[in-house]
């Protein structure tokens, strides 16, 4: 078997940098290749979070200069490191003004930083005039998301003659469809692909540059991360305008479900937790359950069903939904606790329910990964009525440590949980497919009837917790998809 070089570009990679599961997705799939004897190397931004001196990130020598079309060349500097638990090489652009200078990565949701579009450009340029100056020549080029989806494009016309990268194919993976990259036609002095491309079947979208789009016209193979995600964004109810764009390319269209960071997602061995535990060994539960309680200063008492939420508060994570259900769950006796940032309204929303409610519900309007782990590893239940669902790792996560996920069947959600059956005892959850606060209150309320049965709860947790979704596999498929186009099948 060929031992394959691979490109990742992404604007976020764990444990360097996060606001979501791109970031873990990017920090464990490169390991998994590798652990398969690939040759991943990693490029991304160096933002102000990035610590060069923990992650031990050392100055490549020399600038690098990055065309940027009608702009000019930007000069930049690079550095170098190794993704932790692995040989990947890891590399990151250095630029305080586009990166280094700036507290967030992207600007906020209300208020996205004005040039993102400006700075992702220069991202996906400088990758591949890194590429020569390290002399790693690609044999396949894997981007995520609209931040590095100007590559396929680049690829096929401005370095169309270029040997350095000729026959390189070149692989996009969505991972949220709703975030495109939308800019004014100007950019197109800055991308360089040529005005031809500005036209519908290419491009342009409604006036504008789509850098998503761009992505999907010109990669060779689209990937999404689930099944039923790859499907859903064909129709027009999931496909955010692009559901037209994505049938075009339905042959080379495919959808590879994440994996779970076992190494890190462990309540075994996760040192951010208050006891650690197992499927065999439970007590530790307890304990995360108790410690948590006191946390969010609810009422501490280990019979009351505590019904966790991490995740970021927004429309699509169907936030709202909890928000129309907290009188009623409250009726119902249980605790519900509450982890996020994202939209001012939402959050203010939540606030003033917390306040009213407080006996019954608590909520941490903030970004705190240690924290996330304490309410996965205290939970009963792990709230996730989401309105689309890509793939979704909370879920994932939550099984792993004993909180059975209450899900609306979408995307990922549909993918990796099964509705528990009492009659057969099997099943790791309880998904519902309404749009109402009162489609998820049902099925918090068949959650509580297998509550109230504890050996019936105990069979339930140990179905969540012995479910494994691991990189192995999803690293095996996208191989699959490299290999179709590198015209090697031996894999
Ligand atoms: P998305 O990528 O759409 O935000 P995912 O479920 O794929 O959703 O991944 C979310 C990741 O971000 C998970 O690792 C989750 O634990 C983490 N996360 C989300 N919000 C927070 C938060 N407020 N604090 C800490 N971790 C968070």
């Amino acid at each position: 078997m060929n031992s394959l070089r691979i490109l990742m570009v992404a604007s976020e990679i764990v444990p360097f940098s996060k606001t979501g599961g791109l970031a873990d997705v990017v920090g464990a799939l490169p390991r998994a290749l590798e652990a398969l004897g690939h040759d991943v190397t990693l490029v991304t931004p160096r933002y102000y979070v990035v610590d060069k001196k923990k992650w031990e990130l050392e100055d490549l020598s020399g600038s690098l200069s990055v065309p940027m079309g009608a702009l000019g060349a930007y000069d930049c500097s690079i550095l170098r490191g190794t993704l932790p638990k692995s040989k990947v090489s890891s590399y990151f652009v250095e630029h305080d003004a586009f990166y280094g200078s700036r507290t967030g990565l992207y600007g906020t949701e209300e208020e996205p930083f004005s040039d993102n579009d400006h700075r992702f450009l220069f991202l996906s340029r400088a990758a591949l005039e890194l590429c020569k100056k390290i002399f790693f020549k690609p044999d396949v080029i894997h981007v995520h998301d609209w931040h590095a989806a100007c590559i396929p494009a680049l690829i096929k016309t401005k370095f169309a003659d270029d040997p350095f990268f000729a026959g390189c194919p070149t692989v996009l993976t969505i991972h949220n469809l709703r975030h495109q990259g939308i800019c004014d036609r100007d950019f197109m002095s800055k991308f360089e692909i040529g005005w031809e491309h500005f036209q519908p079947e290419g491009v342009e979208f409604f006036g504008h540059v789509n850098v998503l789009k761009a992505g999907i016209v010109f990669s060779d193979a689209v990937t999404t991360v689930s099944p039923t995600y790859s499907k859903e964004i064909q129709t027009a109810e999931f496909g955010e305008g692009l559901e037209g764009v994505l049938r075009n390319r339905v042959s080379d269209l495919t959808g590879i479900l994440n994996g779970a960071d076992y190494e890190i997602w462990n309540p075994a061995t996760d040192t951010a937790i208050t006891a650690n535990f197992s499927r065999l060994s439970m007590d530790g539960k307890e304990t995360c359950k108790k410690s948590l309680q006191e946390e969010f200063q609810l009422a501490v008492d280990p019979t009351v069903p505590l019904f966790g939420f991490v995740g970021r508060i927004d429309e699509q994570k169907g936030v709202h939904l909890i928000a129309d259900a907290i009188a009623d769950l409250s009726d119902l006796g249980v605790q519900v606790i509450l982890l996020g940032t994202g939209d001012k309204t939402l959050q203010d929303r939540l606030r003033d329910l917390s306040a009213d409610k407080s006996d019954s519900f608590a909520c941490r309007l903030a970004f705190d990964s240690g924290l996330a782990q304490r309410i996965y590893a205290g939970s009963d239940f792990f709230l996730m009525p989401s309105f689309f669902e890509p793939c979704g790792l909370g879920q994932m996560y939550s099984m792993r440590y004993g909180s059975i996920p209450i899900v609306r069947s979408t995307g990922g959600l549909h993918d990796t949980v099964t509705d528990f059956v009492t009659e057969t005892k099997k099943g790791t959850g309880f998904t519902f497919r309404g749009k109402e606060g009162r489609d998820l209150l049902e099925a918090v309320k068949r959650a509580l009837e297998v509550y109230r049965d504890q050996d019936l709860m105990k069979v339930l947790v140990g179905n969540a917790m012995s479910k494994k979704f691991t990189w192995e596999s999803s690293a095996q498929g996208y191989l699959d998809v490299y290999r179709s186009l590198t015209g090697d099948s031996d894999g």
